[in-house]
This record gives C-alpha cells, structure tokens and sequence, in this order.
C-alpha cells in the first residue's frame, strides 16, 4: 500500500535519511535540504486545495454529481456568470477532472463529464451533503437526497477507518509528517475572495451551503485542520501556516459565527479549539486530504500522513449507519428531496 511507505518514512529518524538515502524518496528540486524552506509545511489537504478551494469550483463539482453536463443548464442551476462558468470549467478540464464531448441528437450538443479523479471526489461531497443533513438550520436548501439502495434508508452515514472499521474523528486521528518533512513552494495560491461579489449576489442559495462555500475557502480550511490536531494561539496558526495575521484573524471570527471553534482567554493571549459541531466537518478535511494524497503529489510521499488510533495509516471512507455496509457510487441513489 503506497500509504505504507508514509507511515515508515515518518518514523525514520533524520540521521538515517543522511547516510543512506530511500529509494522511496526521490529527491527533487523542492526537498528541504536543498534550500532553505520556502514556506510553511506541505499537507495534502492543500495541494488538493490548491485545484478545489474556489467559491464556484465545489458547486460546479456538485452539479456535476448530481448528473448536470451541460453548459447552460448549470448556468441555469447555479445561476452563475456565464464567463465564470465558462473560466472555472476550463480549469477543470486542465486539472484533467472534466473533460469535453459531444453528445445529443447528431451528437451535436457539447457536454462537460467527469473523469476518475472527480469520482475519487466523492467522499467529499457526501460529507458536504452529510454535514448539512446533520446541521437541521441549512437542511432546507439541499434540494436532493441520497438514499442507500441497499438498506432503503435516506443516508446516515459515518466516515470510518477501513483497516479497523472504526470512526475517524478528531480525537482518534493524528497527522504526522513524511521524512524528509516537505515545505510548500513557489507562490501561495491566489487566496479565494470570500466576498466575490458575483458569488454572492449570484447565488444566495448556494452561499447558504456552508460546507460547499467554506471549502471554497484555503485558509478556513486549514485553519479548521489545524485546531483538529490541537488548541492554538492566532499567532501560531499564522507562523504555521504562513498567513498573515489578519487573514487568519478574519477566518477565525468567520469559524467562529459558524459555531466550528471556540475562543477561551489563557493568560494574555486567546486560545482557539474546535466545538462539538465541528466534527461532522473532519470527514470533509479528512477525504479532501485522502484525495490530494492520490491526485495531487506528483509523485513525492504523502507529505503528512494521518494515523488512525488503531495504527494503521488512515483511509476513510463511509460505512452506512444503517446497514453497515461500506458506501459505493453504484449503492447511492440521488433523488430530489421527498421523492420517492
Ligand atoms: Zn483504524
Ligand atoms: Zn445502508
């Protein structure tokens, strides 16, 4: 298991890596003894942000599961500018995860359908579709249900640890780092403007998707999956992250009207941990992470690999409440809401 060479690479020690280097471990050009760090620690919850955290770029990618295909009626659904549409789309065929074809009646309407690497997506969407489900407030603006065919049940469904079987939650999880420890390079991701004004103006309906809109957001999400390996200060979110202090100040007040973190005075200074709520947003961090892992590290090791409490190197996915089974694409069935 290609997870299996992160979790021995992160209990090597530094001294072994000088004397005898692992063939697992190609150096290239953004190992960290070749230069000085160029940034903050990479994680693979960022490089799968890097392609994924765009206010429009997780709805279009909902559309897209939901059987959408073509241009005008996800226009239509989104009710999104057309050459935002049009731009986002395009950015999603070079990260090879839409590509174009030409369907229809004389096979002349154009369509845009999702490769491997968008279904690989999927865990991530449920737990977008999970969390609202979850969160009553927002219940009212999922238009669609998704039922699992083979117990009957709408879905109720946790993200569990498929050596063990057991929930991957906050507490049973811990991240650690591959060896040698990998920095982030070349120029932070241009940060998503939470205030895009076509964004909201647009698409009120869809704003109200918190989880959707909150991973259209980098910093809120590392942020979150930050504080779920531990209670920090603002300032150490900031060195640790490599954003500056008003950034991560803005994010955790927004974290903060969402009810995901909580601020408590130690000393002088204030301390931020995640609240109860936000646990049924890891599942989220934990699949985005799991998918930069497979599509997103251009062939280096995971740079931080997550070890569930059962020792094993954690790949989740969601068992049904219901039945028990595993989730599977071909067992889900997406209908809208109420229907039958
Ligand atoms: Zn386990
Ligand atoms: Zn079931």
């Amino acid at each position: 298991m290609d997870s299996g060479a992160g979790a021995c690479l992160g209990r090597r020690k530094k001294d072994a890596d000088l004397t005898a280097p692992d063939p697992l471990t190609p150096r290239t050009d953004t190992s960290p003894d070749a230069d000085t760090p160029a940034g903050p620690p990479a994680t693979a919850l960022r490089r799968a942000l890097r392609v994924l955290a765009d206010p429009w770029t997780m709805l279009i990618l909902k559309e897209i599961f939901n059987g959408t295909r073509r241009f005008v009626v996800m226009q239509r659904a989104l009710n999104i500018p057309k050459q935002t549409l049009s731009l986002r789309l395009t950015t999603l065929c070079h990260e090879q995860m839409l590509y174009r074809r030409f369907a229809g009646p004389g096979q002349g309407v154009l369509e845009y359908a999702p490769t491997a690497k968008t279904y690989d997506l999927a865990d991530a969407m449920y737990a977008i579709w999970l969390w609202h489900q979850a969160n009553p407030d927002d219940a009212d603006i999922l238009p669609f249900e998704i039922v699992h065919k083979q117990c009957g049940h709408v879905l109720g469904a946790q993200y569990c640890c498929t050596a063990c079987g057991e929930p991957a939650t906050g507490a049973s999880v811990t991240v650690e780092r591959s060896q040698p420890e990998q920095f982030e390079s070349g120029p932070r991701p241009r940060l998503a403007r939470r205030n895009d004004a076509s964004f909201t103006a647009a698409a009120p309906q869809a704003g109200g998707l918190v989880a959707a809109s909150l991973v259209g957001d980098l910093p809120c999400n590392e942020i979150l999956y930050l504080l779920f390996q531990g209670p920090r200060h603002m300032l150490a979110i900031a060195a640790e992250l490599g954003l500056g202090a008003n950034v991560v100040r803005d994010r955790l007040d927004k974290l903060r009207a969402l009810g995901l973190i909580r601020e408590e005075a130690q000393g002088r200074k204030l301390l931020y941990s995640v609240l109860p709520r936000a646990e049924g947003f890891f599942p989220l961090l934990l699949a985005i992470a799991e998918w930069g892992d497979r599509w997103c590290n251009e062939g280096q090791p995971p740079p931080d690999p997550r070890r569930h409490a059962c020792g094993a190197i954690l790949r989740g996915r969601y068992r049904c409440d219901h039945c028990g089974d595993w989730l599977t694409r071909d067992a889900l069935l997406i209908r809208p809401r109420g229907g039958a």
